[in-house]
C-alpha cells in the first residue's frame, strides 16, 4: 500500500513538473510575443513621427509655394504695369506705392548709380522717414565701392546669403533697421545702374530663397523697363533735335528759296527788257541793211554787199536769239498759255523730217520714226512741241556726222508717253550732260566752234516740256551718240 501511495505521489509530482515545465515554456513563448509587439509598437510609433514630421514639411512646402505663386502673380501684374511706363520716376513710384509692401517687405529703397557725380542717388523709398533715407544714402555712398563691386558681380546679397567681400549683415542691420533683407542689382544696358534693397523688422516674416528667386525677377524687370524708358527718352530727344534741324533748314531752305525766286525774277525781268530794247535797234539795223542791199539808194558795190549781207545774217541770229530768250523769261515767268491740244505725233514727226529733209539729205543722214499705235495721241501745244522737236532734231543733225542716223521713238507707260530722240553723233561728255539744260551753256569742243548756236535751245526746250508738266534727261556716250528722252501726257 504505501508503496502505492509512494508510486502516486511520484507520479503526481512528476505531473506537475511536466505542467510546470510547459507553463514556463509558454511564458516564455508569450514574453517573445510580446517583445516582438513591442518592436513593432516602437516601429509604427517612428513611423507615425516621420508621417508628422513629413507632413509638417508639406504644409511648410504648401505655404511655400502658395507665397511664391502669389509673389509670381503680383510681378506678372507689376510687370504689365510698369512695362507701359516710359517715365524713370513713375516706374519706381509704381513699384513702392502699389507692389512690394503686397510681396510682404515693409521696407525699401533703391539707388541708381550717377557716373557724372560718381555717386549713388535714391529713387525708390519706403517705410522710412526723410531723415533715415538720408542717412542711408550717406552711409551706401561712404561704402560705394562695395555696393558697385556687388552690381558689376551681378549677385544677390541677402540674409540668407552674403557675398564674402560684402558688408556684413549686422552692419545692414542697424543701417536699414531691418532683421532680414535683400539686397539685388538693378543691372540696365542703357545707362546708369543700381540696386534695390528689401527688407522687413517682422522677425516672423523672415526672408526665404524664394524671395531672393521674387526680387532678381523684379529687379531684372526693373532693368528692361529703365532701358525701355531711356530708349524711349532717347529716340523722343533725337527725333525732337531732328525736328528742331528739320524745321530750321526748312526755314533756311525757304528763305534760301525766296531769294533764289527774287534773283531768277530779277534776271527774266531784266533779259525781258534788255531783248525788248535790243529788238528796235535790231530790226532797224535789219531793215536799214535790206534797203542798202535792195539798192534802193544806189547802187551798191560788191565789196560792200558782202559786208551787208553778213549784218544781215548776223542780224537774224541776233533776233532769233533775243526771241529766244525772250520766250524762255515769258515760259518761266508762267505768261505764256500753252494751248492744249489732241495731236497726232506721227503727224509732227513727219513734218519735221519735211523740214529738215534739205539738209539731212545735204548730210546723208537717214531719218526714221518709230511711233507704236498707243503712243499716236498727244496732249500739247501745237506751236510749242513743235519748236521741240524742231530744237532737238535740229541738234542732232547738227552734231552728227555724215552718213549718220536720226531716229524719233515713242512708248507709252499708262498715261504718259515717253519720246526719244536719238542720233549717231559726236555724243556728250559726261560732266556736260548735268548742265546741258543751262542758259548758254555750250559744250567746249572743236565741233562747237565750228557749228554755230546760242546755247539757249534746250533751255527752251526744257522750259515748253515742264509747262506740260512733262520730264526731260539725256543720256549720251562720246562718239557713240545721243538719246534726249521726254515725257508728254497722252489724249
Ligand atoms: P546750241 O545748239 O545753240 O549750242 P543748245 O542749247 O541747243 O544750244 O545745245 C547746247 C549744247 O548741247 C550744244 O552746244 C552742244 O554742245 C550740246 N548738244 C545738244 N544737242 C546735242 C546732240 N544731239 N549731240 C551732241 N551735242 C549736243
Amino acid at each position: 500500500m504505501l508503496h502505492f501511495i509512494f508510486l502516486s505521489i511520484c507520479f503526481i509530482v512528476a505531473s506537475l513538473g511536466l505542467l510546470l515545465l510547459s507553463k514556463t515554456q509558454q511564458i516564455k513563448d508569450r514574453d517573445k510575443q510580446v517583445d516582438v509587439l513591442k518592436n513593432s509598437l516602437e516601429e509604427m510609433d517612428e513611423q507615425a513621427k516621420l508621417i508628422m514630421r513629413t507632413d509638417m514639411e508639406l504644409n511648410k512646402t504648401q505655404e511655400e509655394l502658395d507665397k511664391k505663386v502669389s509673389g509670381l502673380n503680383i510681378l506678372q501684374r507689376l510687370s504689365r504695369d510698369i512695362s507701359t511706363t516710359l517715365e524713370e520716376k513713375q516706374i519706381f513710384k509704381k513699384i513702392g506705392n502699389e507692389y512690394l509692401e503686397e510681396l510682404g517687405f515693409e521696407k525699401s529703397l533703391a539707388f541708381l548709380w550717377n557716373d557724372l557725380k560718381r555717386e549713388f542717388h535714391p529713387c525708390l523709398n519706403l517705410g522710412y522717414s526723410n531723415d533715415e533715407s538720408e542717412k542711408i544714402k550717406i552711409a551706401v555712398n561712404t561704402d560705394k565701392n562695395c555696393y558697385l563691386d556687388l552690381i558689376h558681380s551681378g549677385k544677390t546679397a541677402s540674409s540668407v546669403f552674403i557675398p564674402n567681400d560684402f558688408i556684413t549683415k549686422d552692419k545692414i542691420y542697424q543701417l536699414f533697421l531691418v532683421r532680414s533683407f535683400i539686397i539685388c542689382p538693378i543691372l540696365a544696358q542703357e545707362g546708369d545702374q543700381g540696386f534695390i534693397f528689401v527688407g522687413t523688422q517682422n522677425i516672423e516674416t523672415c526672408i526665404t530663397e524664394g524671395d531672393q528667386e521674387l526680387i532678381t525677377i523684379l529687379a531684372n524687370q526693373i532693368g528692361q523697363t529703365l532701358d525701355n524708358a531711356r530708349l524711349f527718352e532717347k529716340t523722343w530727344r533725337s527725333q525732337q533735335e531732328l525736328e528742331i534741324k528739320v524745321e530750321e533748314r526748312t526755314r533756311q531752305l525757304t528763305h534760301a528759296l525766296e531769294e533764289v525766286g527774287k534773283i531768277s525774277k530779277r534776271k527774266s525781268d531784266f533779259i525781258s527788257s534788255v531783248s525788248h530794247e535790243l529788238r528796235t535797234p535790231l530790226t532797224s539795223i535789219k531793215g536799214y541793211a535790206s534797203i542798202l542791199l535792195a539798192g534802193k539808194l544806189g547802187v551798191v558795190p560788191d565789196e560792200i554787199k558782202n559786208r551787208l549781207e553778213k549784218i544781215n545774217r548776223h542780224s537774224d541770229e541776233l533776233v532769233h536769239m533775243v526771241n529766244d530768250l525772250l520766250d524762255i523769261s515769258r515760259i518761266e515767268s508762267g505768261k505764256v498759255n500753252m494751248h492744249m491740244e489732241s495731236l497726232e505725233l506721227k503727224y509732227i514727226a513727219d513734218k519735221i523730217a519735211d523740214l529738215l529733209s534739205e539738209q539731212l539729205k545735204t548730210k546723208n543722214i537717214s531719218f526714221s520714226s518709230n511711233i507704236p499705235d498707243d503712243c499716236q495721241r498727244i496732249l500739247a501745244d501745237r506751236s510749242q512741241i513743235e519748236r521741240v522737236f524742231i530744237n532737238l532734231v535740229g541738234n542732232a543733225l547738227k552734231f552728227t556726222p555724215e552718213k549718220g542716223k536720226i531716229s524719233i521713238n515713242a512708248h507709252r507707260s499708262g498715261r504718259i508717253i515717253q519720246i526719244d530722240v536719238i542720233d549717231t553723233g559726236f555724243g556728250i561728255p559726261e560732266d556736260a550732260q548735268e548742265r546741258i539744260f543751262e542758259e548758254f551753256f555750250r559744250v567746249e569742243n572743236a565741233i562747237n566752234q565750228e557749228v554755230k548756236g546760242t546755247g539757249l535751245g534746250l533751255t527752251l526746250v526744257k522750259h515748253i516740256i515742264e509747262a506740260h508738266q512733262g520730264r526731260i534727261w539725256v543720256k549720251s556716250r562720246i562718239n557713240e551718240g545721243s538719246t534726249f528722252s521726254f515725257t508728254l501726257n497722252s489724249d
